[in-house]
């Protein structure tokens, strides 16, 4: 059977994303199986669902505008309904979602307890901690010679009053009623589509099979509280921006702790440039030195000084390389190079004395104008 999503939803075909969300609404409420009881209800309302689902995906839409039933042939009825939001639609009206029953897919809200708020990966009864992230900035000197540094994190801990247990003192987590301790309740229903065994997640307890009769009054029965705590980071040598170090179990508070990541950030430095485990930098230099050599002290990175030989008659940018006085690789052993820039100053202001002395130096120097027409005239 050709099915027409337009012609189902009562639509045209140019009809925009509005137009088809509201349509889809009005017809969905007339058929959705908890509010019509008439045994087609729920295959109306699947084609509708199907319809919809399609339609309001610009990507699957376009491929069936193209294609017709083919264009989505190649979707499993799970792919359809993949990241359809029908809490949209259904959210306010105090409808049970059934699409987990009729197709039994895993995208319809799933009941969050309280004590879930901020836990990551949750399995039923393990809880892990959310990882949390630390921007912490360093010098370059730091980030090439290793240091040790301590942060304060502000994150979730284990609450001090309860000790974790949730419960006001004196009393202890009950087993849930609801589900008996299970943390799952199983549902029979009967659908279009014959009967499902449904399981879902207890929403009395939230999956934890127990309950909190009274909760500790301190972290309001999730067992943690907002605490500062102190970290030493141990930062090893020749880090780069954007390094994650990862210290396990400095997360947030969990059955399972989650990990502290600290992403390093680097200041810009005012002397050191850094080009990979190498640095740059760029040393002034007086003409004099450049056309008579010198021997020179250059700073370093890790705070002293190297001696650097300019030999005579020097070009100004010419770079010089320090061996071994760069960044240490982090990966191995050895260190980058320094590459040292001389540049030329030149000086602004000159009394007479030292004007007439360059004009000395210029008139038997290779001046190149003279240089050039001596060549020409002889
Ligand atoms: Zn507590
Ligand atoms: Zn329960």
């Amino acid at each position: 059977m050709a099915k027409d999503y337009y012609e189902i939803l009562d639509v045209s075909k140019d009809a925009s994303k509005e137009e088809i969300k509201k349509a889809y609404r009005k017809l969905a409420m007339k058929y959705h199986p908890d509010v019509n009881k008439n045994p087609d209800a729920g295959e109306k309302f699947k084609e509708l669902s199907e319809a919809y689902a399609v339609l309001s995906d610009d990507k699957k839409r376009k491929q069936y505008d193209m294609f017709g039933e083919a264009g989505i042939s190649g979707y499993s009825t799970e792919d359809i309904f993949r990241g359809v939001n029908f809490d949209d639609i259904f959210g306010d009206l105090g409808l049970g979602n059934i699409f987990e029953d009729f197709f039994n897919l895993g995208f319809s809200r799933k009941k969050r307890s309280f004590f879930d708020r901020g836990f990551s990966n949750r399995s039923e009864r393990a809880r892990r901690g959310a990882d949390i992230r630390y921007d912490l900035e360093i010098s370059l000197k730091d980030a090439a010679f290793g240091i040790n540094k301590e942060i304060n994190v502000r994150k979730y801990g284990i609450c001090p009053e309860c000790n974790g247990r949730r419960s006001k003192a004196g009393s202890s987590p009950e087993k849930c009623p609801r589900c008996d301790g299970r943390g799952q309740i199983q549902n029979v229903r009967r659908t279009a589509f014959g009967q499902f065994v449904n399981i879902t997640t207890c929403p009395d307890c939230g999956g934890e099979g127990v309950v909190i009769k009274d909760p500790c009054p301190k972290c309001g029965g999730t067992g943690r509280t907002l605490q500062e705590k102190r970290i030493r980071v141990k930062i090893p040598p020749g880090v780069e921006e954007g390094s994650r170090l990862r210290i396990v179990g400095e997360g947030e508070y969990g059955d399972i702790p989650g990990d502290l990541y600290v992403v390093i950030y680097i200041k810009e430095d005012g002397f050191f440039k850094r080009n990979g485990d190498d640095v740059l930098c760029e040393v002034p230099v007086s003409f004099g030195q450049l056309v008579l050599g010198d021997e020179i002290e250059v700073p370093t990175l890790d705070g002293r000084k190297a001696d650097m030989k300019i030999p005579p008659g020097t070009q100004t940018h010419t770079t010089f390389v320090l061996r071994g006085q760069g960044i240490p690789h982090l990966h191995g052993y050895g260190r980058g190079d320094q590459k040292v820039e001389v540049k030329v100053t030149i000086p602004k202001k000159l009394n007479e004395r030292g004007k007439e002395l360059v004009r000395e130096f210029d008139s038997i120097g290779q001046n190149k104008k003279k240089g050039v027409f001596g060549k020409i005239f002889g």
